[in-house]
């Protein structure tokens, strides 16, 4: 049941507040904001670092259409920043938002590590970051050998040996790109066989460089100042062994960036924020897009597309001022604990009782379907095997459950 929710902002008439304010200039919040933008609405992009998200740091883009000999991440980033702001779009960098809050008149206050901006609609596009192993050495050599970017750091293991954690599309693109400057790379994997795709796979296992060490987990990045080297446990003989590495990189999976939004918006069990198909937020007013989102596919191609839709939708609401309740689509889509969230969301933000009537009833009735399914054992196996980047299964990381440190890759 949909529930229409008038609010009281002067339509048009916003002189201190922007139309839309989007948090994150990676390829989800550029492609908003070139929209938002060239519908002639007043757009302010917040960026904590500098724009361009994830694909800054990646060396080569493959997949995505339109450069059939793969662009640089770090120009087509640059593309998309300029091609936002040549519409009008206003982008502050190294602004970091801690809170959003919305306001009794409908319209929200964004704040920052620098002011607070009032924005009528607000697109959600935050991402996410590398997740930590937790191992001992991880945290310590930071700078010294341990890295999540080989883009960024790759060059400074000039002939020297490095290691790589992780069997998924990043670990195995990122230790294929490693190859170009390091003599040997080992690719730690969990597993006896990949994740990644297809192509990846048969690229690295033809590289005389890559050394697969196969059914095996970090267990401690070894070194004095600088790393020289990683101990590894094979999980299946559980014997440990040291690889000579200087340089570690993992690539296990990753995390939402939304723990500003906890409890204004409802998020699912790992953090990732639910939406309905039109990119709607159980907050009226308020749209999400890309890889901070509950979707199931972490690719610039998706970024893009969820980022376009968010801004369409903003804009309609922009111009009619209504929404119909989506605390109750977010909770369909999430499962009876997540339902919980949508269901808190829904109260705090709307008040009409429809609205938790609905998200109620919608509870209930993932509570029927999960019971349903309950003892199914090799599901939630499944679940702690979290997807290679490219793959369309489960889409976000669950915890991981094991104290191996391993997670997705
Ligand atoms: C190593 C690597 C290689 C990849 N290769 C490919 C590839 O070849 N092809 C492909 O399609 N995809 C690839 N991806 C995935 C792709 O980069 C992501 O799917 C895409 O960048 C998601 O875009 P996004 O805008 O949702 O999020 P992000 O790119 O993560 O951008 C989010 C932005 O929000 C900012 N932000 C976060 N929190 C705040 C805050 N509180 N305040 C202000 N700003 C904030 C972040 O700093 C970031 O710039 C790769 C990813 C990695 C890590």
């Amino acid at each position: 049941m949909g529930l229409d929710i008038r609010i009281n902002l002067p339509k048009g008439q916003s002189t201190e507040a922007y139309d839309v304010v989007i948090v994150g200039a990676g390829p989800a919040g550029l492609t908003a904001a070139l929209y938002c933008a060239r519908g002639r609405r007043s757009t302010l992009v917040l960026e904590r670092n500098m724009a361009g998200g994830q694909i800054a740091l990646t060396e080569l883009v493959e997949n995505y259409p339109g450069f059939p000999e793969g662009i640089s991440g770090f120009d087509l980033s640059d593309r998309m920043k300029r091609q936002a702001a040549q519409f009008g779009a206003e982008l502050r960098e190294i602004t970091t938002v801690s809170s959003l809050t919305p306001d009794p008149d409908g319209s929200f206050t964004i704040t920052t590590d620098q002011e607070k901006i009032r924005a009528r609609t607000v697109i959600l596009s935050p991402g996410v970051e590398a997740k930590r192993m937790g191992i001992p050495g991880e945290a310590e050599f930071v700078g010294r050998g341990v890295s999540w970017c080989a883009t960024c750091d790759g060059a400074l293991y000039k002939g020297r040996q490095v290691a790589v954690v992780g069997g998924g599309d990043s670990a195995v693109e990122e230790g294929m790109f490693l190859t170009k400057f390091a003599d040997k790379v080992y690719l730690v994997h969990r597993r006896d066989e990949l994740r990644a795709a297809a192509i990846a796979q048969e690229r690295a296992f033809a590289n005389p460089k890559m050394e697969f060490v196969w059914d095996s987990v970090p267990r401690r990045v070894e070194g004095d100042q600088l790393v020289s080297g990683l101990e590894v446990q094979n999980v299946k003989t559980k014997e440990l062994r040291s690889l000579p590495v200087n340089g570690v990189f993992f690539y296990i999976g990753q995390v939402p960036l939304t723990s500003f939004l906890q409890g204004v918006i409802a998020l699912d069990g790992s953090g990732y924020i639910l939406t309905d198909e039109l990119m709607r937020t159980s907050q009226c007013g308020v749209y999400a897009a890309g890889d901070a989102r509950a979707n199931p596919l972490k690719q610039i191609a998706m970024a893009v597309g969820e980022g376009s839709l968010a801004a369409v939708q903003a804009q309609r609401y922009l111009d009619e001022l209504e929404c119909p309740s989506s605390g109750p689509a977010v909770a369909q889509a999430a499962g009876v604990a997540h339902a919980e969230a949508a269901l808190q969301a829904a109260g705090a933000t709307q008040s009409d009782g429809a609205a938790q009537e609905d998200a109620a009833a919608q509870k209930n009735a993932v509570a029927q379907r999960d019971g349903a399914a309950q003892g199914d054992g090799a599901a939630q196996g499944d679940a702690a095997d979290t997807p290679a980047r490219e793959e369309t299964a489960d889409a976000p990381a669950p915890v991981e459950p094991d104290p191996a440190p391993s997670s997705k890759d």
